[in-house]
């Protein structure tokens, strides 16, 4: 393999064992109301012909509000659903001034409803080009979204047995088959332009770092490092991408430098 590595320096040192269980906990009471309201929200959803199947927006807000309120008690937040149904519009219009824990709550009720939606298109099995293939006459298409929920996924998974590259959405928990080499925004296949940088601390996982489009994605190498739950190792390995982006800002002054 020809693609340049490098090494990330990771400085972040958060509270990851007290999230792990603020994140276990909700977790859990989300599988919880799939195991209890699966089928009854299943039956109301309406899918479209084409990608993207149900776009976060299009989802029932009557479902994402029991969701977030099941969370909200989970968590002893007290709160009306009347106002949950508002701070959902006032999102939907762009007005974000949600504290941070209420919208931890929301994007986990958002991705538990989202996540009937990816069920039934698994079920349904569509077939693989339609998971927004670039072609000749779109050969920008963005292979990073979700085909379900309409989402950018920035984590690609190399899946056992044979690492075959899939795209993860943390979102819907859907999985696509993407390009095997390259970078999954821009299409690049310069491999020289492609830089995979890492740290110890997170063994089977790569940022890669694309110089044509500036963009990053990560990877996780599934033959490494099997995981359960990808929302949690996304979060977990944020301290990557902050290190990514740091690197770029460096790279971007170096070369503004040498220029
Ligand atoms: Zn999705
Ligand atoms: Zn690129």
């Amino acid at each position: 393999m020809s693609a340049k590595r490098g090494k990330l320096a990771i400085t972040e040192d958060v509270s990851v064992k007290e999230a792990y269980q603020k994140h276990q906990m909700l977790k859990q009471e989300v599988d919880n109301w799939h195991q209890e309201r699966c089928s009854h929200w299943q039956a109301t959803l309406v899918l479209a012909k084409k990608p993207p199947y149900l776009p976060i927006m299009d989802l029932p807000e009557d479902a994402i509000v029991e969701l977030w309120q099941r969370l909200n008690s989970a968590a002893k937040v007290e709160i009306t659903d009347s106002t949950l149904f508002e701070m959902w519009e006032q999102l939907k219009q762009g007005k974000n001034d949600m504290d941070p824990s209420m919208a931890t709550r929301l994007q986990m009720a958002v991705s538990g409803v989202a996540k009937l939606a990816s069920q039934i298109v698994y079920e349904k099995g569509v077939p693989e080009q339609k998971y927004n293939p670039r072609t000749s006459d779109n050969p920008m298409k963005n292979t990073t979204e979700c085909p379900v929920c309409g989402e950018v996924s920035t984590l690609a998974v190399l899946a056992k047995p044979e690492g075959k590259r899939m795209m993860h959405c943390v979102t819907c928990g859907f999985e696509w088959p993407v390009q095997r080499t390259g970078c999954l925004f821009c299409g690049s296949e310069d491999s020289k332009r492609l830089i995979y940088l890492d740290n110890e601390a997170f063994p089977g996982i790569q940022i890669a770092v694309c110089e044509v489009c500036g963009q990053y994605f990560k990877e996780i190498d599934e033959r490494k490092l099997p995981v359960k739950d990808y929302v949690w190792e996304d979060l977990r390995t944020l301290p990557l991408n902050y290190a990514a982006e740091l690197w770029l800002e460096e790279q971007i002054k170096r070369n503004n430098q040498i220029n």
